[in-house]
């Protein structure tokens, strides 16, 4: 199991030089009955064995066209946390001779719950706007992971006072679909937000950011 460790270990310091922001591991076990899972009556990772490697990427608001979604290629910021994924996990083989594969984005397609991993890989904690709030960077980090057939233990969970119980709430009161009205995030109004971005047909989509560019 050391030699495990100082593995990743390796891997996350590799993942950094290769442009991640921020990264983090967490045994793919963890994320089976996972909270979003659970709350979706789903099971979280196909797999129950390896561990998945998080990266994060900032997602600066002075380049907004980082976020720029198109149909059928996502956007440059995830092609870019995708493309430092594959040559992680390449180099991983290369290395270390261990399997590893970046796993596909979306839940339907084998992806797994990010920002729940996120959480438990000790990358940051979940805000009142649903999002995973970063030390350094706030909200404003997108996350993929791979997949590698490596053992690992459950990382200590982030120990930091959340910034929300002293935040008056910019985030409830920036929202134009009153998605946190009920006390909690409605993940059914902001689809409606974004079903109406998309619906304008514009090549490159601006989706909402309201939540997330408003905290501080
Ligand atoms: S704006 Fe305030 S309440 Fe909302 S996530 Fe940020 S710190 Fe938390
Ligand atoms: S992304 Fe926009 S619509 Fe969705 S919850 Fe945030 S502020 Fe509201």
């Amino acid at each position: 199991m050391t030699g495990d460790v100082n593995i990743l270990q390796e891997t996350i310091r590799h993942a950094l030089r290769l442009g991640a922001d921020v990264a983090g591991t967490v045994p793919a076990a963890e994320l089976i009955n996972c909270p979003s899972a659970l709350k979706d009556g789903r099971k979280g990772s196909e797999r129950d064995h390896g561990t998945y490697i998080i990266l994060g990427l900032y997602h600066d608001p002075a380049t907004p066209e980082m976020d720029h979604w198109e149909e059928g290629r996502g956007t440059p910021g995830d092609r870019q946390l995708g493309a430092i994924g594959r040559e992680l996990a390449g180099w991983l083989h290369r290395t270390h001779g261990i399997g590893a594969k970046l796993i596909p984005y979306q839940l339907y397609d084998g992806g797994i719950y990010l920002k729940d991993a996120a959480v438990l890989a000790g990358i940051g904690i979940m805000g009142r706007n649903n999002l995973i709030l970063v030390p350094g960077f706030g909200p404003r980090i997108r996350f993929r992971a791979v997949w590698a057939d490596i053992e690992s233990e459950p990382p200590a969970p982030m120990t930091i006072t959340p910034p929300c119980t002293e935040c008056p709430g910019y985030c409830i009161s920036t929202c134009p679909r009153g998605a946190f009205e009920a006390g909690t995030y409605s993940r059914e109004r902001c689809m409606e937000r974004m079903n109406a971005d998309k619906s304008r047909k514009d090549e490159m989509i601006e989706h909402c950011r309201g939540c997330e560019l408003a905290c501080p």
